[in-house]
């Protein structure tokens, strides 16, 4: 039975006194039906990931670089994410895409390294609404699905994020139909390249995610959870959105 999965992703936001909420989220929920996974900025990894070290919380990375070492200043690679302690880390955020330009090829490499470190790699899709409002989401989101998951990936070490860029951040959220579709195809595309594998890949939607809007969007076909930026920060948001789950 596939678990759903809960992930917040801090960004650039969280100091060492921003770890009494991962205590607070993991109190919250001592025996999740679900699987929770916080990704805290870089520099929290290693304590984020001591700290729940003996609780339900996983701990997942922002970014990797796709090498496992080398001369990359300012980059951490997966061995080093998951010698933090880390299981996990995100790959292809629109904000990764957008501000160090990263194409679909960078992210294929990056989710190869995270599996060859034995992370979780979750990539992320998404349109811009130029591209939605032209009509073209699914071929947007097709050609990233298909450019940016490597062929390694299989249910146990990947997930996909829709997250459409126009709703990150904004409070704006696509309806139920859209959300639907987008899923839909993404489970069919997966279907035809991986098999049967394909239907254990978790589906994550991510934008604007907030306790308000959680339960129906986690009714939609096809989501299995969720990945949420502003709303994981403090457990009195995350909470009831996992609990939503
Ligand atoms: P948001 O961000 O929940 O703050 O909209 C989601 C994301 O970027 O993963």
């Amino acid at each position: 039975m596939m678990r759903k999965l809960a992930a917040g992703n801090w960004k650039m936001n969280g100091t060492r006194e921003s770890l009494d909420a991962l205590q607070a989220i993991a109190s919250a929920h001592p025996e999740p039906g679900v699987d929770i996974l916080i990704c805290p900025p870089a520099t929290l990894l290693l304590q984020a990931a001591a700290l729940s070290a003996d609780s339900p919380l996983s701990i997942g990375a922002q970014d990797c670089h796709s090498a496992a070492s080398g001369a990359h200043t300012g980059d951490i690679s997966a061995p080093m994410i998951a010698d933090a302690g880390a299981q996990a880390v995100i790959v292809g955020h629109s904000e990764r895409r957008l501000d160090h330009h990263e194409t679909d090829a960078d992210v294929r490499a990056k989710a190869e390294a995270a599996h060859a470190a034995g992370l979780l790699a979750i990539i992320c899709l998404g349109e811009t609404l130029a591209e939605r409002d032209a009509g073209s989401t699914l071929d947007v989101i097709g050609a990233q699905l298909e450019g940016s998951t490597p062929d390694s990936g299989d249910s146990a070490n990947t997930v996909i994020a829709y997250e459409p860029v126009w709703a990150i951040g904004t409070g704006k959220v696509p309806d139920i139909a859209q959300i639907a579709e987008v899923h839909d195809f993404i489970r069919d595309r997966l279907t035809a390249r991986f098999g049967s594998t394909a239907s254990d890949i978790r589906l994550l939607y991510g934008g604007s995610v907030k306790p308000a809007n959680a339960a129906e969007i986690f009714a939609v076909r096809n989501v299995d959870g969720a990945l949420v930026g502003g709303a994981s920060l403090n457990a009195a948001d995350f909470s009831p959105i996992i609990a939503a789950l």
